[in-house]
């Protein structure tokens, strides 16, 4: 029985009231997992105080950027001092100045950016410059790759592999999702055959760096490089998204962490995007690449995008404060050693308790899936046992671990997640282990 959360009910009948669902983000509403989301009234360290009294240990980071911890006090200070100076200009000032130069100085092949508000602005606007440049309408995504919910990106695939998709939601027209070519993710056999029947209409393809939104599925050998020879052959560009990834799996994102690792250049990206930790938990994302390409861009170039609030002074002193810290206080070393931990003891856990399970990363990011098979693409993923993750959840959570309530997603660490924290989390995994085995397929 679940410990109840009176006033998050309230506030749930309330906001259901104003609010579509109740929530701002799908995802938000405990949809898959159900029961009442809880309302967050403060944050700490690795620590949500809901408003029911209650504090749990948080595995959502608010799905990425708060890879300090909540309320870091010197990012909270950039902040305060940020904001004492005034909230929003319509001018440019020094500080997207400084947050821009930290991200060219972090991603080589990133020699400009243009700041943004969110991901999907960062992801679309890369697409319309993609577009711009190329003269081209066609783009391809990857089938379970999230890049924020840009009408375009918003496609399913059709029955054939290189048929083009259809519109995955209402609202979204034929028209702006026929332009759009989904493929299964890890199969270089799909991207061929479609370069080879779509070629001279391709603008560009998109990616996310190593997916995270369907669960982790890092990219199989070589495919990455498979998609930089395939769209540099026909004159297409390659956007890597790291939304995700970027400054969280390595201060250099995905990018510097792949070839850190494989010790051999990789060819970049054409354009690239970012977002969540770049914002430090504020409203703050990015796009950017070559000069040459980021030229096309107003007022430079021909390509319209603009924004009242992007740049912000105080999100970008937010972005910079936390990009500063992640390599001062060594974040990078410590997400390593604390995802070995977790990672482990899920496993053991799941294990001991008969629950069949899969554990992917990248680098420190990981996800849980509960099936027994590799996961390769959105297919896989979606063999998932939902009700045992589920009941999983509900485990974690009445033991005061808020993980992502969802089956599809990461799991996000921070700093704040000491040696302490995690023994607490460690300490809760048997128990939620054995709520999956009672509720899942296999039971
Ligand atoms: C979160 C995310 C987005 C969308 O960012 P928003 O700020 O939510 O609009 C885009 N791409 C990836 C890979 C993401 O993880």
């Amino acid at each position: 029985m679940n410990t109840p959360a009176p006033a998050s009910s309230a506030l749930f009948d309330r906001a259901q009231a104003v609010i579509p669902g109740g929530v701002n983000s799908p995802v938000r509403a405990f949809g898959a997992v159900g029961g009442t989301p809880r309302f967050i009234a403060s944050a700490q360290g690795a620590h949500l105080t809901d408003v029911d009294g209650r504090t749990y240990i948080d595995l959502i980071g608010s799905w990425g950027p708060m890879i300090l911890g909540h309320a870091h006090p010197e990012v909270l200070a950039a902040v305060r001092d940020a904001a004492g100076r005034g909230f929003s200009f319509g001018t440019p000032g020094e500080t997207e100045v400084q947050l821009s130069e930290e991200i060219v100085s972090r991603v080589d092949p990133v020699e400009q950016v243009r700041l943004v508000n969110s991901g999907t602005e960062a992801t679309m606007s890369a697409i319309r410059l993609a577009r711009g440049v190329t003269g081209r309408a066609k783009i391809v995504k990857f089938a379970g790759c999230y890049h924020g919910h840009v009408d375009a990106l918003l496609a399913q695939a059709g029955s054939g592999l290189a048929t083009f998709s259809l519109p995955d939601t209402p609202g979204v027209t034929g028209a702006a999702a026929a332009d759009t070519l989904v493929l299964p993710y890890n199969d270089r056999e799909a991207l061929t055959a479609a370069f080879a029947e779509h070629g001279d209409q391709i603008a560009c393809v998109i990616t996310e760096a190593s997916p995270g939104n369907m669960g982790v599925v890092p990219p199989r050998d070589g495919f990455t490089q498979h998609i930089r020879r395939l769209t540099a052959q026909h004159g297409a560009l390659m956007i890597s998204d790291e939304v995700m990834t970027g400054f969280r799996v390595s201060a250099s994102g995905w990018y510097g962490y792949e070839e850190a690792r494989d010790g051999y250049p990789h060819g970049a990206a054409d354009l690239f995007t970012f977002g969540k930790v770049m914002g430090g938990g504020f409203p703050s994302a990015a796009f950017g690449g070559r000069r040459d390409l980021m030229q096309h861009l107003a007022p430079a170039g021909p390509v319209y995008q603009a924004g009242t609030l992007s740049g912000n002074p105080v999100a970008s002193a937010a972005g910079l404060a936390t990009l500063r810290l992640t390599t001062e206080l060594g974040v990078y070393p410590h997400l390593e050693q604390a995802a070995d931990v977790l990672r482990a003891a899920v496993a053991d856990a799941l294990t001991a308790a008969g629950v069949p399970h899969r554990i992917q990363s990248a680098n420190s990011m990981f996800s849980v899936f509960f099936t027994d098979r590799e996961v390769r693409d959105y297919d896989d993923a979606r063999t998932q046992d939902t009700a045992a993750h589920a009941a999983f959840f509900q485990s974690m959570l009445e033991s005061g671990i808020h993980l992502p309530p969802s089956a599809f997603e990461a799991w996000f660490l921070s700093l704040a997640h000491t040696p302490e924290v995690l023994e607490t989390i460690v300490a809760a995994l048997p128990a939620a282990a054995r709520a999956a085995a009672a509720a899942g397929r296999s039971a």
